[in-house]
């Protein structure tokens, strides 16, 4: 095993890298500068995390927020490794620790934010310590050109020029060209080598639902979240407005949620992020501003309420479940309205044409009935040569119909309104309805006026949005968002050409059935065992929580939990298999956890796995004493469970736990003493030379032979 990797299983409990990060950490341990763009939840920290492991000095790590920070250095030390931050929110005394931590460089990393950075740079700290390497976390906040700049990060600059030969090492998960060029420009990065890992998220399924109104919105969403009971998710909604009345209307059918918001005043915005990351809160209604210090790995859906303004928000606002690479799910909700709101908010903004194109491409996605990672990755400049299986789209291939008519109708009444109606009037009045603007302008006397009563309203909005992105009518978004013809949509009013469009088929939302509170208590009481257990086992990942004050992630990933539940670890051995599992973690919860499992599948196995929990070690290449101490059980038993596994015939090569001499010793004062197998007299016999428990193991290879 080379020594990253030993690093990588002792700290981190991890087997193996994932693609990459053995490159980057190979990089940056040959002293170079480094640039490495990975998605959410790709695995970055690792990257600078080992090697601050592995050199001399304190890695100092650059990162945006403060709660960011104070989640890196709680999971950090969760696996013992010595972290620590500089910051105005920690008291007097936790700085002068940190600093002295720094300062004999006992610690391994430095957290800092970027405000801090810059004193500490001219005339702080930094003089006086050993630093190994500096770490740009979410790197992109220092361009203007990226989506999040952050005029901080501009003074980061500074660092190559009081520290010229230590590396440098940016991460980010979302970079363009330009931006990254940027990046690489503004740190001054020496001939930086770039890594690029894939963007594609395999765990997280894709799903988008088209025109659904309000309240059905929330009776799917209520299904959802039935679907997916005890576990995490976020629901992001366009406005403030919007995330209140949300969770207002969730309460009311027996679902809790958080709000997050930024009109929330500081203190309430922390209290309902931490209920959620610490799994008090289940689920959070929130606007995009919650989400970039959110490290959880543990949520596994998120919903979004609204269409996101460009497929970058709407990848980093997925990308945030899932983290742990477990299964996780994802729901957007596409309605023309959102799409109007959203043209006119790009309208009104700086970077019109760009903020255009972007939602354009947003809209393209929502609509495809192609594979929708496949659009994804192509977004972000990856070829991918195979549907994914895993979004709505592969699932539930859409059945062409032939379209003409209905193409016909919707042109035929648009024409007839003279283009001045929207949608929502174009669809009255193809239904049929009488409602008073209808009424009064006279557009119940036009020939179209009914003849689309067969389709539902949702279904005409389905059709119709269709029918906008095909080209054969278009929005006219500076005259009132009213409906107007295309040549090509002439064409097939004129029966020369036929449109062929995707059947419409809408969610069968069912209605709430268990009425109301009931649904999360509800769905508890149905557990299948493996289900029980894993409950049982985040209870008991809470409780450590809770009293090392940490959230319940740093302790165990789901993933972790999951793979507790699949292999039911009864050792300490097994348990140190479970991916995660670092030896202080499993130093200090290994026992209990294993106590739950032994617990749930009963004693049946208990009784072997005390000699096997011996084999494992014995097949590690443990000596007696160290078994002892690794299982928190006497010499004595080891040696006891040695000799039964001799006996089995399981142990053949025993040399490590007993000499030849030893068995010859034994062997004799037994034919002395006729033959005896009784361990007191042979213990005298030998003057008391040789221990009780080996004398047992002699005895047991003897009768073998
Ligand atoms: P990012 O910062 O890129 O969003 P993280 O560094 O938070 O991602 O890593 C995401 C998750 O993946 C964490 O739970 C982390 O422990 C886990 N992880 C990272 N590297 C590995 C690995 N080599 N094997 C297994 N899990 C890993
Ligand atoms: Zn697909």
């Amino acid at each position: 095993m080379s020594e990253i990797t030993g690093l990588l299983k002792k700290y981190f409990g991890y087997n193996s890298f994932r693609s990459n990060q053995e490159a980057v950490i190979q990089n940056i341990l040959d002293g170079n500068d480094t640039f490495v763009l990975m998605p959410t939840g790709g695995g970055k920290s690792i990257c600078y995390q080992i090697p601050a492991l592995a050199m001399e000095g304190t890695a100092v790590v650059v990162s945006p927020l403060l709660s960011l920070i104070k989640d890196q250095v709680d999971t950090l030390r969760e696996n013992g490794i010595v972290a620590c931050t500089l910051n105005s929110t920690q008291n007097e005394s936790e700085n002068r620790r940190a600093r002295e931590l720094c300062l004999n460089g006992t610690a391994k990393l430095l957290y800092i934010s970027p405000e801090r950075l810059l004193g500490e740079l001219e005339n702080g700290i930094f003089k006086h310590m050993r630093v190994s390497l500096f770490a740009i976390d979410e790197a992109h906040c220092i361009s203007q050109w990226g989506h999040d700049f952050r005029p901080e990060y501009t003074k980061l600059s500074q660092i190559k020029s009081y520290f010229r030969k230590t590396p440098i090492v940016a991460l980010t998960a979302t970079a363009d060209k330009i931006t990254r060029d940027d990046i690489v420009r503004q740190l001054s990065l020496q001939n930086p080598r770039t890594f690029v890992s894939s963007f594609d998220r395999p765990n997280l399924s894709l799903k988008v639902v088209k025109g659904l109104g309000k309240k059905q919105k929330i009776n799917s969403i209520l299904d959802f979240i039935e679907r997916h009971p005890r576990q995490s998710g976020i629901i992001y909604c366009l406005s403030r407005q919007n995330t209140e009345t949300l969770a207002k209307e969730l309460a009311e059918e027996g679902v809790s949620t958080g709000v997050y918001h930024a009109g929330l005043s500081n203190s309430e915005r922390e209290q309902n992020q931490n209920d959620f990351l610490n799994d008090k809160e289940r689920v959070i209604c929130a606007t995009v501003a919650f989400g970039m210090g959110i490290d959880k790995s543990n949520v596994r859906w998120v919903i979004h309420y609204n269409m996101p303004k460009s497929i970058e928000c709407y990848y980093q606002e997925i990308g945030r479940a899932g983290r742990d690479g477990s299964k996780a799910d994802t729901l957007l909700f596409y309605t023309l309205g959102d799409l109007v709101m959203l043209s006119n908010f790009a309208k009104e903004s700086a970077q019109q044409g760009t903020n255009l194109d972007k939602l354009n491409r947003m809209q393209q996605y929502a609509e495809s009935d192609i594979c929708r990672r496949r659009i994804l990755l192509s977004y972000f400049g990856e070829e991918m040569d195979h549907d994914c299986g895993n979004c709505d789209v592969c699932l539930n291939p859409p059945e062409r119909i032939d379209g003409t008519i209905l193409v016909q109708k919707a042109l035929s009444a648009i024409v007839r309104t003279e283009q001045r109606v929207g949608v929502n009037l174009l669809i009255d009045i193809l239904r049929g309805s009488r409602r008073i603007e209808i009424i009064s302008a006279g557009y119940h006397q036009i020939k179209t006026f009914g003849v689309g009563s067969d389709l539902s309203f949702r279904e005409w909005q389905a059709y119709l949005l269709q029918m906008l992105q095909l080209g054969y009518i278009e929005m006219a978004y500076n005259d009132g968002n009213t409906l107007k013809t295309t040549n090509m949509g002439r064409k097939v009013l004129m029966g020369e050409t036929t449109a062929l469009l995707a059947k419409v088929k809408l969610e069968t939302t069912t209605a709430p059935v268990a009425g109301k509170r009931s649904r999360i208590a509800e769905a508890e009481s149905h557990l299948s065992e493996d289900e029980q257990l894993f409950e049982q086992l985040r209870k008991l990942r809470y409780k450590f929580a809770t009293l090392e004050d940490v959230p319940a992630y740093a302790i165990f990933t789901d993933k972790s939990l999951t793979q507790m539940v699949e292999d039911k670890p009864v050792s300490m051995v097994e348990f140190s298999n479970i991916a995660g599992v670092s030896e202080v973690k499993l130093e200090k919860y290994g026992q209990e956890f294993i106590t739950t499992i032994r617990k749930a599948i009963g004693k049946k196995r208990a009784k072997g796995d005390t000699y096997k929990e011996t084999l494992d070690c014995v097949h590690k290449g443990l000596g007696a004493l160290q078994i002892a101490e690794f299982r928190k059980i006497q010499p004595v038993t080891v040696y006891s469970h040695l000799a039964y596994l001799v006996e089995k015939g399981d142990l053949t090569d025993w040399s490590r736990y007993i000499s030849n001499d030893e068995i010859q010793a034994v062997a004799r004062a037994a034919e002395k003493l006729g033959h005896t197998t009784e361990l007191k007299p042979l213990h005298e016999a030998l003057d008391g030379n040789i221990g009780f428990g080996i004398i047992r193991l002699a005895l047991s290879i003897l009768k073998n032979k």
